[in-house]
Protein backbone atom coordinates (compact mmCIF):
# COMPACT_ATOMS: atom_id res chain seq x y z
CA UNK A 1 0.00 0.00 0.00
CA UNK A 2 1.80 3.17 -1.24
CA UNK A 3 0.05 5.37 0.62
CA UNK A 4 1.32 3.61 3.60
CA UNK A 5 4.81 4.26 4.99
CA UNK A 6 7.55 1.26 4.13
CA UNK A 7 8.11 0.93 8.06
CA UNK A 8 4.06 -0.51 8.60
CA UNK A 9 4.35 -1.98 5.33
CA UNK A 10 6.90 -3.78 5.95
CA UNK A 11 4.97 -5.59 8.99
CA UNK A 12 3.70 -8.84 8.28
CA UNK A 13 -0.18 -9.34 8.52
CA UNK A 14 -0.32 -11.93 11.58
CA UNK A 15 -1.25 -15.63 9.99
CA UNK A 16 -3.24 -16.27 13.15
CA UNK A 17 -6.00 -13.58 12.03
CA UNK A 18 -7.84 -15.72 9.67
CA UNK A 19 -8.01 -18.77 11.91
CA UNK A 20 -9.21 -16.45 15.26
CA UNK A 21 -11.81 -14.81 12.74
CA UNK A 22 -13.59 -18.01 11.66
CA UNK A 23 -13.38 -19.26 15.53
CA UNK A 24 -14.87 -15.88 16.55
CA UNK A 25 -17.91 -16.21 13.52
CA UNK A 26 -18.28 -19.96 14.79
CA UNK A 27 -19.43 -18.65 18.05
CA UNK A 28 -21.29 -15.67 17.04
CA UNK A 29 -23.40 -18.20 15.04
CA UNK A 30 -23.67 -20.60 18.13
CA UNK A 31 -21.39 -23.63 17.65
CA UNK A 32 -20.16 -24.50 21.30
CA UNK A 33 -16.42 -23.76 20.15
CA UNK A 34 -13.78 -24.11 23.06
CA UNK A 35 -11.23 -21.69 22.72
CA UNK A 36 -7.26 -22.81 23.66
CA UNK A 37 -5.90 -20.20 21.90
CA UNK A 38 -5.44 -17.31 24.05
CA UNK A 39 -2.11 -16.02 25.81
CA UNK A 40 -3.79 -14.66 28.74
CA UNK A 41 -4.72 -16.30 32.08
CA UNK A 42 -8.32 -17.62 33.04
CA UNK A 43 -8.05 -16.16 36.62
CA UNK A 44 -8.85 -12.75 37.91
CA UNK A 45 -6.15 -10.45 39.19
CA UNK A 46 -6.37 -11.40 42.94
CA UNK A 47 -8.01 -9.94 45.43
CA UNK A 48 -5.23 -7.69 47.23
CA UNK A 49 -4.13 -6.51 43.86
CA UNK A 50 -7.67 -5.46 42.93
CA UNK A 51 -8.26 -3.63 46.07
CA UNK A 52 -5.66 -1.20 45.81
CA UNK A 53 -6.46 -0.28 41.78
CA UNK A 54 -10.23 0.55 43.42
CA UNK A 55 -8.35 2.75 46.59
CA UNK A 56 -6.19 4.62 43.89
CA UNK A 57 -9.73 5.32 42.41
CA UNK A 58 -11.60 6.27 45.43
CA UNK A 59 -8.28 8.52 47.04
CA UNK A 60 -8.05 10.30 43.32
CA UNK A 61 -5.14 8.70 42.87
CA UNK A 62 -5.77 9.08 39.35
CA UNK A 63 -3.81 11.83 37.36
CA UNK A 64 -0.22 11.89 35.48
CA UNK A 65 2.28 10.04 36.69
CA UNK A 66 6.62 10.40 36.38
CA UNK A 67 7.10 9.14 32.52
CA UNK A 68 9.50 6.57 33.94
CA UNK A 69 6.90 5.11 36.29
CA UNK A 70 6.00 6.43 40.18
CA UNK A 71 9.26 6.03 42.65
CA UNK A 72 7.23 4.11 44.65
CA UNK A 73 7.19 1.21 42.16
CA UNK A 74 10.69 1.77 40.48
CA UNK A 75 11.57 1.88 44.08
CA UNK A 76 9.42 -1.65 44.34
CA UNK A 77 10.54 -3.26 40.82
CA UNK A 78 14.34 -2.88 42.10
CA UNK A 79 13.73 -4.68 45.17
CA UNK A 80 12.28 -7.58 43.49
CA UNK A 81 14.97 -7.92 40.51
CA UNK A 82 17.75 -8.08 43.81
CA UNK A 83 15.59 -10.38 45.96
CA UNK A 84 14.41 -13.06 43.36
CA UNK A 85 16.87 -12.30 40.32
CA UNK A 86 20.06 -11.47 42.05
CA UNK A 87 20.80 -8.06 39.76
CA UNK A 88 21.16 -5.05 40.73
CA UNK A 89 19.43 -2.02 39.40
CA UNK A 90 18.72 1.96 40.95
CA UNK A 91 15.17 3.30 40.18
CA UNK A 92 16.41 5.62 37.03
CA UNK A 93 17.26 2.41 35.55
CA UNK A 94 14.02 0.89 35.27
CA UNK A 95 11.30 2.40 33.26
CA UNK A 96 7.71 1.56 33.81
CA UNK A 97 5.63 0.81 30.84
CA UNK A 98 1.92 0.08 29.17
CA UNK A 99 2.39 -3.62 29.30
CA UNK A 100 5.70 -5.74 28.72
CA UNK A 101 4.85 -5.66 25.13
CA UNK A 102 5.70 -1.93 24.53
CA UNK A 103 8.96 -2.33 27.21
CA UNK A 104 10.03 -4.98 23.99
CA UNK A 105 9.43 -2.77 21.10
CA UNK A 106 10.90 0.58 22.94
CA UNK A 107 13.63 -1.20 23.11
CA UNK A 108 14.15 -2.54 19.88
CA UNK A 109 13.62 0.85 19.04
CA UNK A 110 15.86 2.61 20.95
CA UNK A 111 19.08 -0.17 20.16
CA UNK A 112 18.57 -0.95 16.54
CA UNK A 113 19.73 1.19 13.71
CA UNK A 114 18.45 0.75 10.03
CA UNK A 115 20.24 -2.77 8.68
CA UNK A 116 20.95 -3.90 12.39
CA UNK A 117 20.12 -7.56 12.64
CA UNK A 118 18.38 -9.28 15.22
CA UNK A 119 18.30 -12.63 16.00
CA UNK A 120 15.68 -14.24 17.47
CA UNK A 121 15.50 -18.32 18.36
CA UNK A 122 12.56 -19.65 16.71
CA UNK A 123 9.53 -20.92 17.62
CA UNK A 124 9.56 -16.94 18.82
CA UNK A 125 6.66 -14.80 20.42
CA UNK A 126 4.90 -13.17 17.19
CA UNK A 127 5.93 -9.40 17.82
CA UNK A 128 9.85 -9.86 17.92
CA UNK A 129 10.33 -9.45 14.32
CA UNK A 130 7.79 -7.28 13.85
CA UNK A 131 9.28 -5.11 16.35
CA UNK A 132 12.09 -5.66 14.70
CA UNK A 133 10.87 -4.89 11.19
CA UNK A 134 9.55 -1.35 12.81
CA UNK A 135 12.33 -0.24 13.66
CA UNK A 136 14.12 -0.89 10.22
CA UNK A 137 16.25 -4.02 11.28
CA UNK A 138 16.73 -7.27 9.82
CA UNK A 139 14.91 -10.16 12.01
CA UNK A 140 17.32 -13.08 11.86
CA UNK A 141 15.43 -16.32 12.58
CA UNK A 142 17.29 -18.85 13.79
CA UNK A 143 16.07 -22.60 14.21
CA UNK A 144 15.77 -25.18 17.45
CA UNK A 145 14.60 -28.54 17.65
CA UNK A 146 12.15 -30.06 19.39
CA UNK A 147 14.44 -32.78 20.65
CA UNK A 148 16.63 -30.11 21.92
CA UNK A 149 13.57 -29.09 24.02
CA UNK A 150 13.71 -25.91 21.33
CA UNK A 151 16.32 -24.68 23.13
CA UNK A 152 19.14 -21.90 21.09
CA UNK A 153 22.16 -24.12 20.03
CA UNK A 154 25.28 -21.63 20.90
CA UNK A 155 27.12 -23.05 18.12
CA UNK A 156 24.73 -21.80 15.55
CA UNK A 157 24.32 -18.98 17.61
CA UNK A 158 28.44 -18.12 16.80
CA UNK A 159 27.63 -19.10 13.74
CA UNK A 160 24.92 -16.38 12.66
CA UNK A 161 26.89 -13.19 14.16
CA UNK A 162 27.82 -10.54 11.53
CA UNK A 163 28.92 -7.41 12.76
CA UNK A 164 25.06 -6.32 12.29
CA UNK A 165 24.04 -8.36 15.07
CA UNK A 166 22.40 -5.68 17.71
CA UNK A 167 20.35 -7.71 19.68
CA UNK A 168 19.35 -11.12 20.72
CA UNK A 169 15.97 -11.67 22.36
CA UNK A 170 15.47 -14.70 24.76
CA UNK A 171 12.39 -15.31 25.80
CA UNK A 172 12.54 -18.14 29.00
CA UNK A 173 10.37 -19.70 30.02
CA UNK A 174 9.20 -19.17 26.75
CA UNK A 175 5.57 -18.29 24.68
CA UNK A 176 5.22 -20.63 22.77
CA UNK A 177 7.31 -23.38 23.69
CA UNK A 178 7.05 -23.26 27.54
CA UNK A 179 10.75 -24.23 27.20
CA UNK A 180 13.02 -23.03 29.86
CA UNK A 181 16.86 -22.30 29.34
CA UNK A 182 18.84 -24.21 31.83
CA UNK A 183 21.92 -21.83 33.44
CA UNK A 184 24.50 -23.99 32.44
CA UNK A 185 23.02 -23.07 28.67
CA UNK A 186 22.71 -19.02 29.35
CA UNK A 187 26.25 -19.52 30.99
CA UNK A 188 27.10 -20.98 27.33
CA UNK A 189 25.58 -18.16 24.99
CA UNK A 190 26.76 -15.46 28.17
CA UNK A 191 30.34 -16.33 26.92
CA UNK A 192 29.37 -15.90 23.08
CA UNK A 193 27.88 -12.59 23.84
CA UNK A 194 31.38 -11.56 25.76
CA UNK A 195 33.30 -11.72 22.73
CA UNK A 196 31.17 -9.42 20.59
CA UNK A 197 30.83 -6.35 22.01
CA UNK A 198 28.20 -4.55 20.25
CA UNK A 199 25.57 -7.15 20.93
CA UNK A 200 23.00 -6.75 23.52
CA UNK A 201 20.53 -9.66 25.30
CA UNK A 202 17.02 -8.35 25.07
CA UNK A 203 15.73 -11.02 28.00
CA UNK A 204 12.05 -11.32 28.26
CA UNK A 205 11.16 -12.99 31.34
CA UNK A 206 7.38 -12.29 31.68
CA UNK A 207 6.73 -16.11 32.22
CA UNK A 208 9.18 -16.21 35.22
CA UNK A 209 7.05 -17.09 38.12
CA UNK A 210 4.84 -19.79 35.86
CA UNK A 211 7.74 -22.28 36.48
CA UNK A 212 7.12 -25.99 37.52
CA UNK A 213 9.54 -27.13 40.25
CA UNK A 214 12.48 -28.51 40.45
CA UNK A 215 13.00 -26.30 37.17
CA UNK A 216 13.92 -22.52 38.32
CA UNK A 217 14.78 -19.53 36.34
CA UNK A 218 18.01 -17.86 35.86
CA UNK A 219 18.01 -14.07 34.37
CA UNK A 220 20.60 -13.56 31.92
CA UNK A 221 21.87 -10.20 33.77
CA UNK A 222 22.60 -12.09 36.53
CA UNK A 223 25.38 -14.17 34.74
CA UNK A 224 29.03 -12.48 34.95
CA UNK A 225 29.39 -9.76 32.86
CA UNK A 226 26.39 -9.75 31.56
CA UNK A 227 24.92 -6.87 33.57
CA UNK A 228 25.91 -3.83 31.18
CA UNK A 229 24.72 -6.10 27.79
CA UNK A 230 21.50 -7.06 28.88
CA UNK A 231 18.04 -6.11 29.34
CA UNK A 232 15.89 -7.65 31.06
CA UNK A 233 11.86 -6.74 30.34
CA UNK A 234 9.35 -8.30 32.80
CA UNK A 235 5.70 -7.60 33.67
CA UNK A 236 2.57 -8.46 35.69
CA UNK A 237 -0.08 -9.55 33.10
CA UNK A 238 0.79 -13.71 33.43
CA UNK A 239 1.85 -14.27 36.62
CA UNK A 240 -0.68 -11.69 38.69
CA UNK A 241 -3.23 -12.85 35.80
CA UNK A 242 -3.56 -8.67 35.42
CA UNK A 243 -3.29 -8.99 31.44
CA UNK A 244 -6.14 -5.69 31.41
CA UNK A 245 -4.27 -3.46 33.65
CA UNK A 246 -1.57 -3.00 31.04
CA UNK A 247 1.97 -2.80 32.79
CA UNK A 248 5.23 -4.12 32.58
CA UNK A 249 8.99 -3.06 32.74
CA UNK A 250 12.32 -2.67 31.89
CA UNK A 251 15.88 -2.89 33.44
CA UNK A 252 18.75 -1.97 31.77
CA UNK A 253 22.03 0.38 32.05
CA UNK A 254 20.76 3.85 32.43
CA UNK A 255 21.72 5.22 28.95
CA UNK A 256 19.74 2.59 27.49
CA UNK A 257 16.63 2.77 29.68
CA UNK A 258 16.87 6.61 29.41
CA UNK A 259 16.47 5.79 25.55
CA UNK A 260 13.25 3.56 25.99
CA UNK A 261 12.28 6.71 28.53
CA UNK A 262 12.58 8.82 25.99
CA UNK A 263 10.48 7.09 23.06
CA UNK A 264 7.66 6.99 25.86
CA UNK A 265 7.80 10.85 27.04
CA UNK A 266 10.49 13.09 26.73
CA UNK A 267 11.18 13.55 30.18
CA UNK A 268 10.56 17.06 31.13
CA UNK A 269 8.81 19.12 33.66
CA UNK A 270 5.86 19.29 31.36
CA UNK A 271 4.19 15.90 31.93
CA UNK A 272 2.07 16.08 29.02
CA UNK A 273 4.97 16.58 26.77
CA UNK A 274 4.58 13.19 25.07
CA UNK A 275 6.07 11.08 22.09
CA UNK A 276 4.37 7.61 22.00
CA UNK A 277 2.72 6.95 25.70
CA UNK A 278 3.39 9.15 28.65
CA UNK A 279 3.57 7.29 32.27
CA UNK A 280 1.61 4.37 32.42
CA UNK A 281 -1.92 3.83 33.90
CA UNK A 282 -1.54 5.60 38.38
CA UNK A 283 -4.02 3.23 38.86
CA UNK A 284 -2.18 -0.13 37.92
CA UNK A 285 0.67 1.24 39.29
CA UNK A 286 -0.59 0.92 42.79
CA UNK A 287 -2.12 -2.68 42.11
CA UNK A 288 1.80 -3.09 40.77
CA UNK A 289 2.92 -2.16 44.12
CA UNK A 290 0.46 -4.26 46.01
CA UNK A 291 1.35 -7.36 43.46
CA UNK A 292 4.71 -6.86 44.42
CA UNK A 293 4.38 -6.82 48.09
CA UNK A 294 2.36 -10.33 47.69
CA UNK A 295 5.80 -11.61 48.84
CA UNK A 296 8.78 -13.80 47.38
CA UNK A 297 7.62 -15.03 43.68
CA UNK A 298 4.29 -13.54 44.22
CA UNK A 299 3.41 -15.37 47.68
CA UNK A 300 0.22 -17.82 47.97
CA UNK A 301 -2.00 -16.17 45.46
CA UNK A 302 0.46 -16.67 42.84
CA UNK A 303 1.89 -20.13 44.01
CA UNK A 304 -1.78 -21.33 43.85
CA UNK A 305 -2.15 -20.40 40.15
CA UNK A 306 0.46 -22.32 39.31
CA UNK A 307 -0.07 -25.73 40.78
CA UNK A 308 -3.41 -25.06 38.47
CA UNK A 309 -1.14 -24.55 35.78
CA UNK A 310 1.06 -27.47 36.30
CA UNK A 311 -1.90 -29.81 37.00
CA UNK A 312 -3.33 -29.15 33.31
CA UNK A 313 0.44 -29.52 31.95
CA UNK A 314 0.42 -33.07 33.54
CA UNK A 315 -2.64 -33.52 32.59
CA UNK A 316 -2.40 -32.79 28.42
CA UNK A 317 1.19 -33.86 28.43
CA UNK A 318 -0.60 -37.73 29.46
CA UNK A 319 -3.34 -37.09 27.02
CA UNK A 320 -1.23 -36.61 24.34
CA UNK A 321 1.47 -38.78 24.63
CA UNK A 322 -1.37 -41.17 24.10
CA UNK A 323 -1.97 -40.06 20.90
CA UNK A 324 -0.54 -41.89 17.46
CA UNK A 325 2.49 -39.66 16.05
CA UNK A 326 2.56 -37.00 18.18
CA UNK A 327 5.71 -35.21 19.47
CA UNK A 328 6.38 -33.05 22.69
CA UNK A 329 8.88 -31.70 24.82
CA UNK A 330 7.36 -31.55 27.96
CA UNK A 331 6.82 -27.71 28.88
CA UNK A 332 8.81 -26.25 32.23
CA UNK A 333 6.71 -22.97 32.41
CA UNK A 334 4.02 -20.92 30.67
CA UNK A 335 0.88 -22.10 29.72
CA UNK A 336 1.10 -23.39 26.44
CA UNK A 337 2.04 -26.90 24.83
CA UNK A 338 3.79 -26.78 21.34
CA UNK A 339 3.07 -30.29 20.11
CA UNK A 340 4.50 -31.71 16.73
CA UNK A 341 1.38 -32.84 14.52
CA UNK A 342 2.99 -32.96 11.42
CA UNK A 343 2.34 -36.93 11.78
CA UNK A 344 -0.56 -36.00 10.57
CA UNK A 345 -0.10 -33.58 7.17
CA UNK A 346 -0.25 -34.98 3.68
CA UNK A 347 -3.41 -36.74 4.74
CA UNK A 348 -6.89 -36.50 3.70
CA UNK A 349 -9.55 -35.81 5.65
CA UNK A 350 -13.13 -36.84 3.90
CA UNK A 351 -15.20 -33.81 3.11
CA UNK A 352 -12.26 -31.21 4.30
CA UNK A 353 -9.38 -31.99 1.74
CA UNK A 354 -5.57 -32.64 2.68
CA UNK A 355 -4.12 -31.35 5.65
CA UNK A 356 -0.98 -29.30 4.28
CA UNK A 357 0.90 -27.70 7.21
CA UNK A 358 -0.75 -26.55 10.84
CA UNK A 359 -3.00 -23.89 9.67
CA UNK A 360 -4.77 -26.44 7.84
CA UNK A 361 -4.65 -28.94 10.47
CA UNK A 362 -6.22 -26.22 12.99
CA UNK A 363 -9.15 -25.09 10.19
CA UNK A 364 -9.92 -29.22 10.59
CA UNK A 365 -9.80 -29.18 14.51
CA UNK A 366 -11.93 -25.97 13.98
CA UNK A 367 -14.46 -27.19 11.86
CA UNK A 368 -14.55 -31.11 13.18
CA UNK A 369 -13.10 -30.75 16.39
CA UNK A 370 -14.71 -27.46 17.31
CA UNK A 371 -11.29 -26.54 19.25
CA UNK A 372 -9.39 -23.16 17.95
CA UNK A 373 -5.78 -23.79 18.84
CA UNK A 374 -2.97 -21.61 17.21
CA UNK A 375 -0.78 -22.75 14.05
CA UNK A 376 2.69 -23.31 14.75
CA UNK A 377 3.94 -21.37 11.61
CA UNK A 378 2.47 -17.83 13.93
CA UNK A 379 5.77 -18.31 15.95
CA UNK A 380 7.64 -19.76 12.84
CA UNK A 381 7.75 -23.70 13.42
CA UNK A 382 5.14 -24.75 11.16
CA UNK A 383 5.33 -28.11 12.61
CA UNK A 384 3.82 -27.43 15.63
CA UNK A 385 0.48 -26.14 16.99
CA UNK A 386 0.36 -24.08 20.27
CA UNK A 387 -2.39 -25.27 23.22
CA UNK A 388 -2.64 -22.78 25.30
CA UNK A 389 -4.10 -24.18 29.35
CA UNK A 390 -5.32 -20.45 30.39
CA UNK A 391 -8.19 -23.34 30.78
CA UNK A 392 -10.00 -25.23 33.39
CA UNK A 393 -9.18 -28.54 33.77
CA UNK A 394 -12.95 -29.83 32.87
CA UNK A 395 -13.03 -27.50 29.76
CA UNK A 396 -9.47 -29.50 28.86
CA UNK A 397 -10.83 -32.71 29.33
CA UNK A 398 -13.55 -32.04 26.91
CA UNK A 399 -10.94 -30.56 24.37
CA UNK A 400 -8.45 -33.89 24.38
CA UNK A 401 -11.64 -35.68 23.73
CA UNK A 402 -12.55 -33.81 20.65
CA UNK A 403 -9.07 -33.44 19.35
CA UNK A 404 -8.64 -37.50 19.61
CA UNK A 405 -12.03 -38.11 18.06
CA UNK A 406 -10.90 -35.59 15.44
CA UNK A 407 -7.62 -37.26 14.38
CA UNK A 408 -9.09 -40.84 14.38
CA UNK A 409 -10.21 -40.49 10.33
CA UNK A 410 -6.82 -39.31 9.81
CA UNK A 411 -4.66 -41.88 10.82
N1 LIG B 1 6.20 -11.37 25.99
C1 LIG B 1 5.63 -12.56 25.75
C2 LIG B 1 6.50 -13.73 25.47
C3 LIG B 1 4.24 -12.69 25.76
O1 LIG B 1 3.67 -13.89 25.52
C4 LIG B 1 3.45 -11.55 26.01
C5 LIG B 1 1.96 -11.63 25.97
O2 LIG B 1 1.37 -12.39 25.25
C6 LIG B 1 4.08 -10.34 26.26
C7 LIG B 1 5.46 -10.29 26.25
C8 LIG B 1 3.31 -9.06 26.47
O3 LIG B 1 2.89 -8.88 27.79
P1 LIG B 1 2.08 -7.59 28.23
O4 LIG B 1 0.65 -8.01 28.32
O5 LIG B 1 2.65 -7.23 29.56
O6 LIG B 1 2.27 -6.53 27.24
Amino acid sequence: DPSISPRVNAVKPSKTVAISDLATSLVQAGVPVIRLAAGEPDFDTPAPIAEAGINAIREGYTRYTPNAGTMELRQAICHKLKEENGITYTPDQVVVSNGAKQSLAQAVLAVCSPGDEVIIPAPFWVSYPEMARLADATPVILPTSISDNFLLDPKLLESKITERSRLLILCSPSNPTGSVYPKGLLEKIAQIVAKYPRLLVLSDEIYEHIIYAPTTHTSFASLPGMWDRTLTVNGFSKAFAMTGWRLGYIAGPKHFVAACGKIQSQPTIHQTDTQFTSGASSIAQKAAVAALGLGYAGGEAVSTMVKAFRERRDFLVKSFREIDGVKISEPQGAFYLFIDFSFYYGREAEGFGKIEDSESLCRYLLDVGQVALVPGSAFGDDTCIRISYAESLTTLQAAVERIKKALIPLS
